[in-house]
């Protein structure tokens, strides 16, 4: 293995400030779904170039090209070896940046296609969960100099073992954000296929309003509280590293949502920003065991644990269904009594607002109760409210909550009237 002189993600700060122009711009896998959406991915990058950016784009798989590839893993094999798998469902990324960079060049350009493990990502040993220990963005920053524009394979890297690893589903989001930290990008641009954040589902509630801005940990619950549009991590990951975020369409040029530090103007706006709800969290109860001793088995087993209320010998947690497996596994294997119930669905009101406004907690309950729903769980922190309720209560308890907050007029009740 040849050493080469990488600089790792905080040396990078200092020592190559923010060059001005630089951009990353990520499109998940509906916005390169099919070879024309690529094409136009293609045009976009090029006009970002030619407004005078320095161009960095990562995309993620086409389509359901990971979940086929997941696919095929399982039929050839019940457990497929972590290695090998990572191997497999990191190629999806390699082919769209592939045919991005050919569309590229056909349009008059320079184009470069790179791995995760070409672009200096380095990660952890943890298949298929991996975290960015470091960004060595040297071959990038040469790439950039050389007038090019750099597609980076997204949810993806090269372990400190030089193996293939992958970042955990939606994991392109985090490439994206790591990159602009080490790059010291302008902001990071989210491409997908809605317009932005909203005010909540507009499946749910067609009145539903994409918000202008939130701060980042507005954005974290409402991840948490099961908005789909940008991955928990790569939330957290840019509110550490302060990496401004833009969500927004890849099918229009409209501005989108912003997610960035909260400051004077995000004070003027409303109080809560919106309701998210997810269907997907099971409910475990838990007797007979240390804290400490579950916990830590838990978080070994690799669950990831939301909701914990502890009242004397009874524990209850939330985790999601996808971690269904080893939770139970983690349960059966200590000496403990346990029952889960995946009937609820979890109803969270979030906004910045509440930390400075009583009241809230108020109407939401009351809101509730004039539906005849009760909360079975309540979870709180100063900016969100979380209420577990029957599954078949979910969608009424969230249009009824974005009704009794106003969330559908741009004149919702505001912190600072
Ligand atoms: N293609 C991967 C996935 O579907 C990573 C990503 O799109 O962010 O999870
Ligand atoms: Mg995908």
């Amino acid at each position: 293995m040849a050493t080469t002189q990488y600089e790792s993600v905080p040396e990078l700060a200092g020592e190559a400030p923010a060059r001005a122009g630089t951009v990353v711009m990520k499109f998940g896998g509906t916005s390169v779904a099919d070879v024309e959406r690529i094409k136009a991915v293609a045009g976009r990058l090029v006009g970002a170039r030619e407004a005078g950016n320095r161009v960095v784009a990562v995309l993620s798989a086409m389509g359901d090209t990971t979940d086929e590839l997941v696919r095929l893993a399982h039929e050839t094999s019940p457990r497929p070896v972590p290695r090998e798998l990572d191997m497999l469902i990191s190629v999806g990324e390699r082919v769209s940046c592939a045919l991005a960079a050919m569309a590229i060049h056909d349009l008059g350009h320079e184009a470069i296609s790179l791995t995760g493990s070409q672009a200096g990502i380095v990660t952890d040993t943890v298949h298929g969960k991996a975290k960015i220990v470091d960004v060595r963005a040297r071959r990038i920053h040469e790439a950039l100099d050389a007038d090019r524009i750099v597609l980076v394979a997204g949810f993806q890297g090269v372990s400190t073992d030089f193996d293939v690893t992958t970042l955990g589903r939606g994991g392109s989001n985090l490439t994206a954000v790591a990159l602009a930290a080490a790059l010291g990008a302008d902001a990071c641009e989210m491409y997908t296929d809605v317009e932005g954040v909203f005010t909540a589902d507009p499946r749910i509630v067609p009145g539903a309003r994409k918000l202008h801005a939130v701060s980042y940990e507005e954005m974290l619950e409402l991840a948490a509280g099961g908005a789909k549009v940008l991955q928990l991590r790569s939330v957290e990951f840019a509110r550490s590293h302060g990496v401004k975020l833009h969500v927004r369409s890849s099918f229009s040029d409209a501005d989108g949502t912003w997610i960035r530090e909260e400051d004077e103007r995000m004070l003027e706006k409303a109080i809560i920003s919106g309701v998210t709800h997810t269907l997907e969290e099971a409910v475990y109860r838990v007797e007979g065991a240390k804290p400490s001793e579950l916990f830590q088995a838990l978080a070994e087993a690799g669950a990831s644990v939301d909701t914990i209320i502890q009242t004397g010998p009874e524990i209850v947690f939330s985790a999601p269904l996808s971690d269904t497996a080893e939770v139970t596994r983690t349960l059966d294997g200590l000496d403990v009594d346990w029952s889960s119930r995946e009937d609820l669905g979890k109803v969270s009101l979030v906004g910045a607002g509440m930390k400075t406004h009583p009241g809230i907690a108020g109407r939401t309950f009351s809101t509730l109760a004039e539906l005849g729903i009760e909360p079975q769980i309540v979870n709180t922190s100063p900016i969100k409210i979380a209420c577990f309720v029957p599954l078949g209560d979910v969608e009424r308890a969230v249009a009824a909550l974005h009704d009794a907050f106003e969330l559908h007029t741009e004149e919702a009740m505001r912190a600072h009237d």
